[in-house]
């Protein structure tokens, strides 16, 4: 909800996470900075998404191509003909709108009020309540679901067929409004390309026109033979990157969702022809376990078909996670055909085959793409993880209940006086765990303060030094979710959070 969504905005910015870009000259729309916590879980998920895809998978490398490429890259790739998003004028507020966007955000909408029969049947039946049971029978729910899943059969008919009178038609009919203003008074529907030119050079006709890179996958296809001969990789063979990417996206709407400056987190798959059906399940399904994981709940995630293909593409699903405003997509999974190396083959003049050695023979592989947004997967993770909890008492606590994996910080020390000799000793802790992993320490204030300071930026434990500590060198350790304290030896620290924070 609404709410919800503010909560998570301001305490990405009151605890570090994210600021708005140069908000002192009152920011940039859609591009944000992170701050220093921000940037330790911004981290830690690239570095998880890493692991699971490169250092748990012999037959998949990384690169790290440059943001700048070669001006024909884009053409072979299609978008500077086609990277074109349907725009619409609000005549009164004189806003634009990406006009695919405000159709999504209708059917957005649409979920939110099956949410809202879940949530109420699920009051009325209690313990008794079987959520999937309900959703495949209730006809409230089958009918707003059979609703949104027409209207974007319909967007995707017309965005293929390029039929943007056809678009225009569905925002008027489904009385879509400008979300600032409320007014319904839209002028026509035009094309617009997203990428942000720019040149390199500095002599005026020396200079050459470039583009920002609106995606990283291209870095990997025209590195395709490069890694394959230096690394000997055998089909089928990964390649995988993270990096920036840009977009000059039309609306500034839904913080780190869509951004005009953001990461992606890619791997390119290349195969034999006519297996892709195959590696297009294999994938879908790895995505989705790598999400599950995470533990943030399974009934968060769904698959969503494309109705529309890219014109690259020959299947295609998204995974849709539930944010606060909704389901939506977090990451792609692209049957790609061979069309990209083709076109790179077409467009360089150079051959982009590959020899298989078992049917010795050449050709151009084909691909499947796995593409999830860091930023994206960044609000997720977030918003699902920041909660409200009542305590007993009356009380509330704010808790960021981060994976322990993902958290910026895994442990805090902190002395319970600032005296006795209590801070020696927790220095003394920060400099003995300080190698493993990311330690605070903090002395400012009542313990029980800054343990909710903690709480609030997601760290897993908080160890604290007492009196008792000096007599048997014991500390408290408190666990972020329970609240739970033991009393633990100090030479046992380290294992025992290690093994919590699966380092
Ligand atoms: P959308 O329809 O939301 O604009 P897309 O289908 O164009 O996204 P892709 O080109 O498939 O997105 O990009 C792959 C992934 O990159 C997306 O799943 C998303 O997580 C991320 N992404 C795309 N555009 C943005 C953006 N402007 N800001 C942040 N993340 C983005």
């Amino acid at each position: 909800t609404d709410d919800q969504f503010k909560k998570v905005v301001a305490h990405a910015k009151e605890y570090g996470f994210i600021f708005p870009s140069s908000e002192i000259y009152d920011g940039l729309g859609a591009v944000y900075d992170y701050g220093q916590n921000g940037v330790e879980l911004k981290k830690n998920i690239r570095e998880y998404w890493w692991r699971a895809m490169v250092q748990m998978n012999e037959n998949i490398v990384g690169i790290d191509a440059a943001i700048f490429m070669h001006p024909t890259t884009w053409k072979a790739s299609g978008h500077v003909d086609a990277f074109n998003d349907p725009l619409i004028d609000n005549k009164d507020s004189k806003k634009r709108y990406r006009a695919d966007v405000l159709v999504e955000d209708y059917v957005a909408k649409l979920d939110d009020k099956i949410e809202k029969e879940i949530a109420k049947a699920q009051k009325r039946f209690g313990d008794a309540f079987d959520r999937e049971q309900f959703i495949t029978t209730n006809p409230r729910v089958l009918e707003y679901k059979k609703r949104g899943e027409e209207i974007l059969h319909r967007l995707g008919k017309s965005l293929e067929k390029e039929d943007l009178a056809d678009v225009k038609a569905l925002i008027e009919e489904l009385e879509i409004a400008d979300p600032e203003t409320g007014s319904r008074n839209w002028t026509d529907v035009k094309q617009f390309n997203l990428m942000f030119g720019t040149k390199i050079g500095a002599s005026a006709d020396a200079s050459m026109d470039l583009y920002l890179r609106p995606e990283t996958a291209q870095g990997i296809f025209v590195n395709f033979l490069n890694v394959q001969k230096s690394g000997r990789m055998k089909i089928p063979f990964g390649i995988a990157q993270t990096g920036k990417a840009f977009r000059n996206e039309i609306v500034a709407r839904q913080f780190i969702f869509r951004m005009r400056e953001f990461e992606q987190m890619e791997m390119q798959f290349f195969i034999k022809p006519g297996t892709q059906q195959k590696w297009y399940e294999y994938w879908k399904e790895t995505r989705l376990k790598w999400h599950l994981s995470l533990g943030m709940g399974e009934e968060n995630y769904r698959y969503h078909p494309h109705e529309k293909l890219a014109h690259y593409a020959d299947a295609a699903c998204d995974i849709e996670f539930r944010f606060p405003f909704g389901f939506k997509e977090l990451e792609g999974i692209h049957s790609r055909t061979n069309f990209d190396l083709g076109n790179h083959e077409k467009y360089s003049g150079k051959k982009m085959q590959y020899f298989d050695p078992e049917e010795n023979k050449s050709y151009t592989p084909y691909v499947l793409e796995t593409s999830i947004g860091l930023d994206r997967m960044f609000l997720a993770v977030f918003s699902n993880s920041l909660q409200e909890e009542a305590l007993e008492g009356g009380d509330t606590r704010t808790v960021l209940r981060l994976p322990f994996v993902l958290a910026p910080t895994k442990v805090a020390v902190l002395p319970l006086l600032k005296k006795d000799g209590l801070p020696e000793v927790a220095e003394q802790i920060v400099n003995e765990l300080k190698y493993d992993f990311n330690v605070a320490y903090d002395e400012k204030d009542a313990v029980g303060r800054r343990y909710r300071r903690q709480d609030a930026v997601g760290t897993p434990f908080c160890v604290t030094v007492d009196h008792q500590t000096l007599e048997d060198n014991t500390v408290t350790l408190r666990h972020r979710d329970t609240m739970e304290q033991v009393r633990i030896a100090i030479p046992e620290l380290r294992n025992t959070i290690a093994k919590e924070v699966d380092m």
